[in-house]
């Protein structure tokens, strides 16, 4: 038993890194700092015709961005590297020679039209699929007359005709497989690169990987694995396969669900902490109670006995809650500083940039109140940036005043608060409030007016502090324009 814990995340560079790929990620990397051990980042990307360009960066970004660090891999470097799997071809190849030659792999001549009529009679006959091994026989003048055609074989798995191979899950439990279900795959394409199989394994077992902790879908991969680690003599790591993660209607998630990429949500505004914490608790609970982790609670608790064997459920709504919640824990110079960058992108071209840092100070409480996603900041306050506000004059009567006491409302303020000298949260209230009854309105209508006139909406942060922020100017300027819009 290796008594360091080296495990791996192995992704395969095929699009945009999937929210599940990254929970793979995430459990690892907390196994790793828990233990002591290393978590080691191999790109997997031997599949070149569905290597997307772009997306080993994508996936490194996705996971800096968590703040999920590796010991080794791309740029990190290491002992055991390269960390890419196209720039290790020899090592397969030698292990697919080493397989041949000691009767454990054959080379495989079958034409592609051979193996698409095999399976078209296998699904008319309702057998299983697999490679019917027809070559695993051959003798060497039929393989050196193949050859002589100038034919280039795969290299296939020699799978024990009969018995079981079996293993002990990590959180599965003990697995066993009838070695009559597996097929002679493929180890070796004819253009010389290995199928996952094979590179997996030689990979893991270099990099002295000593957990495999992977997704669900590997499970039937795992016995393949396994008489490949026999085949060549070495000892297998142990395995854990990763719960499954559902949508909330218990079907596999995906697009329909919402967004599935992580560089989605942090494009929407979650942060990063949220994110991990939310992911976390996919497939793993301390008590199935508590829900908020910082990063060294994680740490420090994480542990594979409480991954539970049940799929977990993505809640977006949970993750949405808990962001909020995030928000909320954040000083207001971090949160300023986490949302910049999403005002800048998202707030109307005609708001000057860069924005003032002191300014959104001073927005920022505000917007701290009942904020979700960084997002969506710059929909819900872009009033306090603006110079136009747009809104249906009807907003500001709404179902209670008259054109004629709205008018009168908003005359009133503005004569009183243009002669202040301090513009505070306090001294505006002392001043307005009273107004209301002045004029034999509801405080609240009343207040529902101004609310209007100054931010062009009918719910916003409470509305002295608001005015206190926007400022004098602006508020009577505001202020003016909604008594030109009841009086039209
Ligand atoms: N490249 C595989 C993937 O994309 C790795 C699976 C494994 O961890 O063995 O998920």
């Amino acid at each position: 038993m290796k008594d360091i814990v080296r495990v791996r995340y192995a992704p395969s560079p095929t699009g945009l890194p999937h929210v599940g790929n990254i929970r793979t990620a995430l459990f690892n990397w907390l196994f790793a700092r828990n233990t002591g051990g290393k978590f080691i980042v191999r790109i997997e990307d031997t599949d070149v015709t569905r290597k997307v360009e772009g997306a080993v960066e994508a996936i490194l970004e996705g996971l800096r961005w968590l703040g999920i660090d590796w010991d080794e891999g791309p740029e990190a470097g290491g002992t055991y590297g390269p960390y890419f799997q196209s720039q290790r071809l020899e090592m397969y190849q030698a292990a697919a020679r080493r397989l041949v030659e000691e009767g454990n792999a054959y080379r495989c001549y079958c034409s592609p039209q051979r193996l698409g009529e095999m399976r078209a009679e296998q699904v008319r006959r309702k057998l299983p699929p697999g490679y019917d091994r027809l070559c695993r026989e051959l003798t060497p003048d039929r393989e050196a007359e193949y050859r002589s055609e100038g034919i280039i074989p795969v290299v296939r798995f020699k799978i024990p005709a009969e018995g079981h191979t079996g293993f002990a899950d990590l959180i599965k439990g003990d697995v066993v497989f009838d070695n009559r279900t597996l097929d002679d795959f493929v180890i070796l394409k004819s253009d010389g690169y290995p199928t996952y199989h094979l590179a997996n394994v030689v990979d893991d077992r270099h990099m002295e990987v000593s957990h495999v902790l992977r997704a669900d879908e590997w499970l039937a991969s795992t016995p393949r694995h396994i008489l490949l680690y026999r085949a060549l003599g070495f000892e297998p790591p142990a395995f854990g396969h990763l719960p499954m993660i559902l949508g909330p209607d218990r079907s596999k998630l995906s697009k329909r669900h919402g967004a599935t990429s992580i560089t989605e949500y942090r494009d929407q505004g979650y942060l990063p902490h949220a994110t991990m914490n939310f992911l976390a608790l996919l497939g793993w609970s301390l008590d199935d109670r508590t829900e908020l982790f910082t990063r060294e609670e994680l740490v420090g608790h994480f542990s594979l006995e409480r991954i539970s064997k049940t799929s977990a459920i993505f809640s977006h709504d949970k993750l949405r809650w808990m962001n909020g919640v995030y928000i909320r824990k954040m000083s207001v110079p971090e949160l300023r500083d986490a949302l910049v960058p999403y005002l800048e992108r998202d707030l109307p071209p005609e708001v000057h940039r860069p924005l003032s840092r002191e300014y959104l100070k001073q927005v920022t409480p505000l917007i701290q109140e009942r904020l979700i996603t960084l997002g969506e900041a710059a929909e819900l306050y872009d009033f306090f940036f603006l110079d136009n506000l747009e809104y249906e004059a009807t907003l500001l009567t709404g179902k209670k005043l008259t054109r004629e006491n709205a008018a009168r409302g908003l005359e009133i303020t503005l004569e009183r608060i243009r002669g202040l000298d301090e513009f505070d949260q306090g001294k505006l209230e002392e001043t307005i409030r009273p107004i209301a009854a002045e004029i034999g309105l509801k405080t609240g209508d009343f207040f529902g007016l101004l609310r209007v006139a100054v931010t062009g909406r009918t719910a916003a942060p409470p509305l002295f502090q608001t005015m206190a922020v926007l400022g004098k100017e602006r508020c009577i300027s505001r202020i003016e324009n909604a008594l030109r819009r009841v009086r039209i």
